[in-house]
């Protein structure tokens, strides 16, 4: 495992936690969104970035359309129920064949949700991404990272010179038609309800028809800091806490990366964690279906504590 490994003796036994009990594990209920990692390389390098993009980080290297396909192709032929396709990095619009990925994946009627900072990579492909658009009614959505509805403390994140080229994505998605989402983070630990109207605000000063009390039109999402006490997920938390391990993303989708140096893609247990190979489930998606057990701090802090879902 990874430097988590440090945390005082805890998440070494994937079936057992530091206290000696059964470790947590979720069942893949049904495979709903099988998300693509394009790649880790970005434009930007934000502080917190959970997965290291930057313009220089291609430790998860560009998947190819070819790549995409055999997966499409799999789903095909095994007949496994998917309902959405997801495109993650990185910034999935630095991937060279982001259009022809996007294009067969909705060629084949799946639902497209592309994670996206809407800035000037996406911003070149205005013209593909509005065709699509049209020759694909309903299929897709787009979600614009908007850290923090005031520029100073998005741009604490993101640097310098990144709110206006976003809210300029993030204007042309609303102002051409796209189903644009928009995903929010709580680090600044005001509640819910400020945070929702400070959105809500900077959504009508655009003129963007997005719902900020809806959300899955506005996604905020908890922090993922590497705390010192993390508590471990036993099998009797789910009861206790009163959580349904049927929520937690492992639960209904997968991501698929290419790890750079190797050969073929690999299937990765969840969005969260592209790097740690206790949560790779293989090469292909029969063998991905097998339980996760959740032998890592993100388990606790971001899914079942925080209460995170990825999807839609
Ligand atoms: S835009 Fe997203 S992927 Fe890129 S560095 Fe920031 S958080 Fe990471
Ligand atoms: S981080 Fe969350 S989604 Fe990923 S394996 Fe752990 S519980 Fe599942």
């Amino acid at each position: 495992m990874d430097k988590y490994n440090s945390y005082s003796g805890k998440f070494l036994d994937p079936k057992m936690t530091r206290d000696g009990n059964a470790r947590a594990h979720v069942k893949l209920k049904s495979l709903e969104t099988l998300w693509f990692n394009t790649g880790t390389l970005c434009n930007l390098e934000c502080v917190n970035c959970y997965i290291e993009s930057s313009p220089k980080n291609d430790e998860l290297t560009y998947i190819t359309h070819e790549e995409v396909l055999s997966y499409l192709d799999e789903i095909r032929d095994q007949n496994i129920s998917v309902s959405e396709i997801g495109l993650t990095g990185g910034e999935p619009f630095m991937n060279p064949d982001i259009i022809k990925i996007m294009g067969s994946a909705m060629a084949r009627g799946f639902k497209m949700l592309v994670l996206t900072n809407a800035m000037r990579p996406m911003m070149r492909h205005e013209k593909a991404l509005s065709d699509l658009n049209k020759k694909f009614p309903g299929q897709l959505a787009l979600r614009v990272s908007t850290d923090h509805f005031a520029k100073e403390i998005h741009q604490k994140e993101r640097g310098e010179r990144s709110w206006e080229p976003m809210i300029k994505g993030l204007k042309w998605l609303g102002d051409n038609g796209f189903d644009v989402h928009v995903a929010g983070r709580t680090f600044t630990h005001e509640d819910d309800n400020k945070l929702r109207l400070g959105y809500a605000d900077l959504f009508a000063k655009l003129g963007i028809k997005i719902d900020a009390y809806n959300p899955h039109a506005l996604i905020l999402f908890p922090e993922m800091g590497e705390q010192e006490d993390v508590v471990e997920i036993t099998t009797d938390c789910w009861e206790i806490l009163n959580v349904n391990p049927d929520h937690m993303m492992c639960s209904s989708s997968r991501m698929i990366v290419k790890h750079r140096g190797e050969d073929k893609p690999a299937i990765m247990a969840c969005t969260l964690l592209p790097y740690d190979q206790q949560f790779n489930m293989g090469a292909d998606l029969t063998s991905a279906r097998r339980n996760v057990s959740l032998n890592h701090p993100f388990c606790s802090t971001f899914c079942v504590l925080g209460g995170a879902s990825c999807s839609n």
